[in-house]
C-alpha cells in the first residue's frame, strides 16, 4: 500500500516516485557528468549529496559518483547501492527535514530535469540480446519460415541469444541514420547495395550487471538477482532486409550492430520488487539448471509511439507488456553464465522484442505491419509499413500497482536519412 510520501514535488503520474530512486547520468551547464537520482521532475547529484556528509554513514568513497557512468558506483555491490538509494529514500520522505530544512544544500543537490541532458548510463562492456518472447519468436518463424514449425526444436529447452555490438549503444535523445547495406530481394538474382527499406525497433527491456564472475563460474537461477543491479528499456534498431540476407548462418550482424537506443534511468531491481508476477507455464520442462522457484517476472507496461517529422501528434502504435516473456531473467543469466562465460560489472542483457499475444501488443513494425502487408495509419493520416527519415520512435515503461507507480521514463531517437 502507499505509504511513503516526498517533501518534493511529484506530479501525478510521475515515474519517478520515491518508491522508485532509479539512478542515472546527468550534466548541465554548470555540473559535469555524475551519477543522479530522479524524483519528481528533479534528479537529485549525488556528487555533492556525498561531498557534504549525507552519506558519511554508509561510507561511500569520494569519487563515487562524480563519474561519466554508473559502473565505480554498482561495482561497490548490492549491500552498498541498496543502502545509499535507502538513505535517498529517507532523505526524500515527507517526514524526514535532515535535506528537506537546509536550505542552500536543497537548492544544490536538487537539480531541475529540464536543466540537465541525460548521458549514457553505463559502461556497457559486453551485449547480449535474447530472443525470449515465445509470441515475437512465432511471428518471426511463421513469417520467414514454417507456420507449422515457426519455432526451432531447441526454443522451449534454452533461452536462445546471440552476442550483440557495445559499441553502438546509445543514449536517449542521440539521432541515427538510416544504414546501409546489402540486400536480396527474393525476385533478385544478385544482392544490391543502399539504404535500408525496412527499418524496424525492436521493443526490449534489459537489465545490467553490477557483479562480476571469474571466468569458469556460473551463476544458478537461485543466485541470479545478486548479480543484477537494474532494468532500461531498450530499442534494438533493426534493418530487415538486412537482416534476412546475412542471417544465415552465423545470426544478425550488420542488421543489428548500426545502433540500439537505451533508457536513461536504471530501475534497480529492488524497485520492481512490488511488481513481481509468475512467469508463464513453461512446457516442455526444463533441465534443472534452468528451474527456478518464485515470482521472477515483472509486470511493466510498454509502450512505442511514432512521431512523424512536422508532426505535433505521436501516434501509439504497440502496447505490451514484459511479463508476457516466456524466459525470466534468472534463467537468462543461468544459462549464460553454465558454460563457465564470465560476467563483467555493466554488462547488458537484453530480453529480445517483446511481443504480446494480441496484434497491437506486438513489439516490431515488422509484427505490427505483418511483413509489410499491413499498414498502420498515423494520426497525421499517413501510414507506415516500416520506420520512415524524420520519424521519431518513443519508448516508454512503467509498473502500477496499489496506487503507486514506477517507471522508466522514456528513450527517444530519431531517423535521418542515410549519410
Ligand atoms: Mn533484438
Amino acid at each position: 500500500m502507499k505509504t511513503l510520501q516526498s517533501w518534493v514535488d511529484v506530479p501525478a503520474n510521475s515515474d519517478f516516485t520515491i518508491y522508485n530512486i532509479p539512478f542515472g547520468i546527468f550534466k548541465t551547464d554548470y555540473l559535469q557528468s555524475g551519477v543522479g537520482a530522479a524524483i519528481g521532475d528533479c534528479i537529485l547529484d549525488l556528487t555533492y549529496l556525498n561531498k557534504n556528509g549525507f552519506f558519511d554513514a554508509l561510507d561511500i568513497p569520494q569519487g563515487t559518483f562524480d563519474q561519466p557512468y554508473l559502473n565505480i558506483f554498482m561495482a561497490l555491490g548490492k549491500r552498498k547501492t541498496s543502502a545509499v538509494r535507502k538513505r535517498i529514500q529517507d532523505l526524500l520522505s515527507a517526514d524526514n527535514t535532515e535535506l528537506q530544512n537546509n536550505k542552500i544544500a536543497r537548492e544544490l543537490s536538487l537539480v531541475p530535469m529540464a536543466e540537465a541532458e541525460m548521458q549514457l548510463p553505463v559502461h556497457i562492456g559486453n551485449y547480449t540480446d535474447f530472443y525470449s518472447s515465445v509470441e515475437h519468436a512465432t511471428n518471426v518463424g511463421t513469417m520467414f519460415r514454417d507456420p507449422d514449425n515457426a519455432l526451432f526444436p531447441n526454443w522451449k529447452h534454452l533461452p536462445v541469444a546471440y552476442h550483440g555490438r557495445a559499441s553502438s549503444i546509445i543514449p536517449t535523445g542521440q539521432p541515427i541514420h538510416r544504414p546501409k547495406g546489402q540486400t536480396k530481394a527474393p525476385d533478385q538474382e544478385l544482392p544490391s547495395f543502399g539504404p535500408t527499406k525496412r527499418l524496424d525497433f525492436e521493443l526490449e527491456m534489459g537489465f545490467i550487471t553490477g557483479k562480476e564472475t571469474e571466468l569458469g563460474d556460473s551463476v544458478s537461477t537461485k543466485d541470479a538477482e545478486e548479480y543484477i543491479f537494474g532494468f532500461v528499456v531498450f530499442n534494438d534498431w533493426s534493418a530487415r532486409d538486412i537482416q534476412v540476407w546475412e542471417y544465415v548462418p552465423l545470426g544478425p550482424f550488420l542488421a543489428k550492430n548500426f545502433a540500439s537506443s537505451i533508457s536513461p534511468w536504471v530501475v534497480t531491481i529492488e524497485a520492481l520488487d512490488h511488481f513481481r508476477v509468475a512467469t508463464p507455464n513453461q512446457d516442455p520442462k526444463v533441465l534443472p539448471y534452468l528451474e527456478y522457484e518464485g515470482e521472477k517476472s515483472f509486470d511493466i507496461n510498454l509502450e512505442v509511439d511514432i512521431q512523424p517529422e512536422g508532426s505535433e501528434a505521436a501516434t501509439t502504435v504497440c502496447q505490451s507488456n514484459y511479463k508476457h516473456m516466456y524466459w525470466n531473467v534468472n534463467q537468462q543469466l543461468a544459462h549464460h553464465t553454465v558454460n563457465g562465460c564470465n560476467i563483467e560489472v555493466g554488462d547488458l542483457y537484453a530480453s529480445g522484442t517483446i511481443s504480446g499475444p494480441t496484434e497491437a501488443s506486438y513489439g516490431s513494425m515488422l509484427e505490427l505491419a505483418w511483413k509489410g502487408t499491413k499498414p498502420l495509419t498515423l494520426a497525421d493520416g499517413s501510414t507506415r509499413t516500416f520506420i520512415n527519415d524524420g520519424d521519431t520512435v518513443v519508448m516508454r515503461g512503467y509498473c502500477e500497482k496499489d496506487g503507486i507507480r514506477v517507471g522508466f521514463g522514456e528513450v527517444s531517437t530519431k531517423v535521418l536519412p542515410a549519410k
